[in-house]
């Protein structure tokens, strides 16, 4: 008997090559049968008129086992979170994965070792400015190998939050990519907001070690100006054989820790950066304008504030540009607030993605906007069994209206960022109905994406 029996969708299996009507079963967590006649089962669902497709995986997120951030992901459709990016980590990425592997999680969970800020602080690096010395490089490879070897999906680099980092530092970290054979995800070195020697640093580093760059959040590193000869850039160099991808959010306005080197002052000196452009979005000053007042305020309390940098128009259509290659895909950046706090990407990413991208302009299809949420993020991150509803494959799967479904999220100056989307009806993790139209059935299914060599 099948656990669960979804019949008479419209299924789009990208991987597969299958986009037409047919039910699909689920057992013991994986898909166990595509059939065109409905199928019985403990559980059965009829959705027609509904899309049937992979969970999507996000390959930029900082859930990092945060249950709130978790459980917003998975109402977004999303099964599969990367995590531990832009230098930020867990300190002990194989302890964090087996207390979750033994805990449960709202959804499947990979994690990255994190070196602009995490492997530096564990040496003894505490001013950002400085680069590492040969003796803290060592260390720091020393410690990274260990957690590749007990599990961590890559390393990420968070070269806005370090801008000390010296050349050296980061080719130990690409060439320990390269021989694992996982990812290295960055998040680019801005030093000013046209600056695409960011780029030509990071091709570097695959260029010299062979090692696989997924370009992280690129709306938010490059809209000022960079987007179309960025992409330029990366086109060029996937055309002489470099293994560079990039994920790239639904907004332009970014979000970060007021207390990283991007507040800093010598910072908003530099980029021109305005409080009036700036919004609180947690804390007792949540949907607040930044005044000079607040900004001191809250830089010299020892609490962690997010701000949201304002650019850009709400609907700027280089939000959709930086997503239309083939090796791009869509991201949240998303992590943990409180209710009520944060950004809008926590809640509203995907259903922003589909609704824009596909339903209300046109620019992607169904197929190949699924494609780019489900196994080319998968295939990125070198995730196996998911991304895909082969027989045999983890069923993770989203059920959802493509008539209605969209984002409710606002940014908090104008609503909730974290409101829930509409047209989702149901997420499935691992073969178990994780959510069911907008609300988590309290189903903790998310497994450890744990590597091996
Ligand atoms: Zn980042």
């Amino acid at each position: 008997m099948l656990d669960i029996a979804l019949n008479n969708g419209r299924l789009i299996d990208p991987a597969a090559g299958i986009d037409k009507t047919a039910s699909i079963g689920f057992q013991n967590g994986r898909v166990k049968i595509i059939s065109d006649l409905p199928l019985n089962g403990r559980q059965v669902f009829d959705v027609r008129g509904r899309i049937v497709c992979p969970g999507f995986i996000d390959v930029h997120g900082h859930i990092d086992g945060h249950r709130y951030g978790g459980q917003l992901d998975l109402l977004q459709g999303i099964t599969t979170t990367i995590g531990g990016n832009c230098g930020f980590s867990p300190s002990h990425v194989d302890q964090f994965l087996e207390q979750q592997n033994q805990n449960g999680f709202v959804i499947n969970q990979a994690e990255l070792v994190g070196e602009s800020a995490t492997l530096r602080e564990a040496v003894g690096i505490i001013d950002p400015y400085v680069p590492a010395d040969d003796r803290s490089i060592e260390l720091m490879s020393t410690i990274a190998r260990e957690k590749l070897e007990k599990g961590a999906a890559g390393v990420s680099l968070g070269l806005d939050y370090a801008p000390g980092s010296c050349q050296k530092e980061l080719l130990a970290m690409a060439r320990l990519c390269a021989e694992y054979h996982r990812l290295l995800a960055v998040h680019t070195r801005m030093t000013t907001c046209f600056d695409l020697n960011s780029l030509y640093e990071l091709l570097n580093l695959a260029q010299e070690t062979g090692t696989r760059l997924l370009i992280s959040h690129y709306v938010y590193q490059y809209h000022a100006g960079g987007v179309r000869p960025g992409l330029e850039i990366i086109r060029k160099a996937r055309e002489a054989g470099l293994d560079v991808y990039l994920d790239s959010g639904m907004y332009v306005s970014w979000t970060t820790g007021v207390h990283t080197a991007t507040y800093d002052e010598r910072n908003l000196h530099d980029n021109e950066m305005r409080f009036e452009d700036m919004v609180v979005a947690t804390g007792e000053y949540t949907g607040c304008r930044m005044t000079r007042e607040i900004y001191e305020k809250i830089r010299a309390s020892r609490e962690e504030s997010s701000v949201i940098y304002l650019e850009g128009a709400e609907n700027d259509p280089q939000v959709w540009e930086c997503l239309m290659p083939a090796y791009a895909m869509p991201s949240t950046d998303s992590m943990e607030y409180r209710p009520g706090e944060g950004h809008p990407q926590i809640a509203g990413s995907f259903p922003r993605y589909l609704r824009q991208m596909v339903r209300e302009q046109g620019l992607l299809d169904w197929p190949e906007a699924i494609r780019k949420a489900t196994i080319l993020p998968a295939q990125t991150a070198r995730i196996r069994e998911r991304g895909s509803l082969q027989p045999g494959w983890k069923a993770d799967a989203v059920v959802f209206d493509p008539q209605s479904i969209k984002d409710n999220a606002r940014y908090p100056h104008l609503g909730r960022p974290d409101a829930v989307p509409g047209g989702i009806d149901c997420v499935f993790v691992n073969g178990r109905l994780a959510a069911d139209h907008g609300q988590c059935t309290g189903e903790t299914a998310g497994e450890v994406v744990f590597y091996t060599k």
